[in-house]
């Protein structure tokens, strides 16, 4: 499991700039995950709260929330998009492996919000 290390890296970079910004505590943090990315959000909802209250001094009690994007492959032979997760790195109208992820590996900061 390596989400305790991407949670303390994500904590580490948003006290960081809350420390910079002169905010006194995180409220929440919103992250964009993609589908095939190495990250099972339900392991780092798990290891969040602990990464925070550990490691951070403005996201004590910062609450997370993880949207989950849709993994896009494209066929170069055909020039179409089609989903990821279902079928691979194989496109399902020509079975051909031709194809690349467009989107689905991203793990992005989305949203900071900050206490008042
Ligand atoms: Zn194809």
């Amino acid at each position: 499991m390596h989400e305790l290390g991407i949670a303390f890296q994500i904590v580490k970079e948003v006290d960081a700039l809350a420390e910079k910004n002169k905010t006194k505590a995180v409220k929440k943090v919103t992250l964009e995950i993609g589908e095939v990315s190495t990250i099972v959000p339900r392991y780092l909802y798990d290891v969040w709260p602990w990464a925070c209250k550990n490691n951070s001094k403005h996201l004590k009690d910062c609450q997370l929330e993880i949207i989950e994007l849709k993994a896009i492959s494209y066929c170069k032979k055909c020039k179409k998009f089609f989903d990821t997760v279902n079928n691979g790195v194989t496109c399902p109208k020509c079975k051909k492996t031709d194809t690349y992820l467009v989107k689905g590996n991203e793990a992005v900061i989305k949203s900071i919000e900050v206490k008042e």
